[in-house]
């Protein structure tokens, strides 16, 4: 998508002005990006709407091309609405015991987050946590949690065969008053699909447990699913937020998005991986650029400004790098000399271009013979310019004729491009001419 949008924003760059038209065709890569990142429909035409609004109705600032504008109100978007408000890490967990409970899907990573959350809580906030699996659904998943707490140091509810959840979250919360716990977690079952026992499990959980916060996991992977998964805990049992996980995975984690416009609760956290510190506060920012298919915004930015040198940059080093460096591009070395300030000009700047400058020197080089010279290659036809070899005593005679000065003068003119050919190809194999040429563009 990049390559795509700076191509769009790069034409945008040169026209100059932000018209309807312009917005409309940026935007439209804009669309196809959050489809990709599996951001939901209606939530991709709804975020689109809001930023044509906002462009169009935009006064183009001088500092900024038009495209570089465009791209920041998109970014600007993106993370207005993916951050809401507030710091989304900072739990409500005041007045211990407080109990957080964990919803979701099956196979959504509860248990994992739980334990996550657990050691997060600990090691940061420094806080007394319990742990207690709801899962009555599979034995296995009360051991996993067990296991979990043991590796991370944190108590787990003692496993009571035959309990249902409710009572379990009952006995949850007289541990956790009783043993002195800031906070309890409460880890419960899920199903593959949303069902009607479930959300009713969960919402008689909810009325004995009375939770501080609610959290609803969320495989980041899942795109359309996960808004309606979102939906329907929010309705059902009402969450106060949502963790993403496996966000280490390929997935451009478009669902957040997705479910931070559809249910309005924040992001919290996101999972980005299987061990137990692999749980990070959302970053908007981080997770914007991750939906745009953009590493960097500002390097897409720069990029799109930049390309046009670059690319012409690129070309040149790959030329002077095969040793084709001809009159033509000699000219042009000439012409940027004069442009900044001559042989003065030129000492002291990039490392590669203070050597030339060097060499320029001791080779008798001063204004007064650069604009000799650039008289020369004038005098030079087209054909001579692209291949100086071809210059023998009657043409060197015309050109010197034609330029007001001496064969003698040419003749230095034609060793001094020679050692700069070289010196280019010298250059170019270092990688060091890119660099060079650019800072002359
Ligand atoms: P639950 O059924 O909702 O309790 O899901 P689990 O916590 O048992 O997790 C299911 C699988 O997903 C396990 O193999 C976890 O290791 C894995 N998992 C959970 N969170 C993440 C994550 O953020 N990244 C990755 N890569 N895997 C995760
Ligand atoms: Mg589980």
């Amino acid at each position: 998508l990049s390559e795509r949008l700076g191509s769009v924003f790069d034409r945008l760059s040169r026209q100059g002005a932000l018209s309807d038209d312009d917005v409309s065709t940026a935007l439209r890569e804009v669309r196809t990006a959050l489809l990709e990142a599996d951001v939901s429909l209606p939530v991709t035409r709804e975020f689109i709407r809001s930023v044509q609004k906002k462009a169009t109705g935009q006064a183009v600032t001088k500092s900024v091309t038009p495209g570089q504008q465009v791209i920041k109100i998109v970014h600007d978007e993106l993370v207005n609405m993916l951050q809401g408000d507030g710091p989304a890490e900072r739990l409500k967990i005041d007045n211990p015991p407080a109990p957080i409970l964990m919803v979701g899907l099956q196979g959504s990573g509860k248990t994992t987050t739980s334990g996550k959350l657990a050691r997060r809580l600990k090691e940061r906030e420094n806080k007394k946590v319990l742990l207690a699996s709801l899962d009555t659904q599979r034995p296995a998943a009360m051991e996993q949690l067990a296991i979990l707490g043991s590796q991370i140091g944190v108590d787990v509810l003692p496993i009571v065969k035959g309990e249902s959840a409710v009572q379990i979250a009952r006995r949850a919360k007289q541990q956790a008053t009783l043993g002195g716990y800031d906070v309890y977690i409460l880890d419960t079952a899920g199903r593959l699909q949303i069902d009607i026992p479930l959300m009713e499990e969960v919402a008689q959980v909810r009325d004995v447990a009375q939770p501080r916060e609610t959290l609803l996991v969320v495989d980041g992977l899942t795109g359309q699913v996960a808004v309606e998964v979102a939906q329907e805990f929010d309705a059902k049992v009402g969450i106060t937020g949502v963790v993403l996980t496996r966000m280490d995975g390929d997935g451009r984690g478009g669902a957040a998005l997705s479910m931070r416009a559809v249910t309005g609760k924040p992001i919290r956290f996101v999972g980005l991986g299987e061990k137990s510190e692999a749980l990070e506060p959302f970053e908007a920012e981080r997770v914007a650029g991750r939906i745009l298919g953009m590493g960097d915004i500002v390097a897409l930015v720069e990029k799109a400004r930049e390309t046009f040198e670059a690319e012409q940059a690129e070309r040149m080093a790959k030329r002077f790098s095969k040793g084709l460096f001809n009159m033509n591009d000699m000219k042009m070395q000439l012409d940027q000399m004069m442009k900044m300030g001559g042989m003065q000009g030129l000492m002291g700047m990039l490392p590669g271009m203070g050597k030339m400058a060097k060499a320029a020197e001791t080779a008798g080089f001063d204004d007064l013979m650069l604009r000799r010279q650039i008289a020369l290659i004038n005098s030079m036809t087209k054909k001579e310019r692209a291949n100086p070899d071809m210059l023998q005593a009657s043409r060197k005679k015309r050109i010197a004729q034609g330029a007001g000065l001496d064969v003698a003068e040419l003749n230095r003119l034609l060793k001094m491009h020679r050692q700069m050919a070289d010196m280019m190809k010298k250059m170019g194999k270092g990688g060091m001419m890119k660099q060079a040429i650019k800072q002359m563009m």
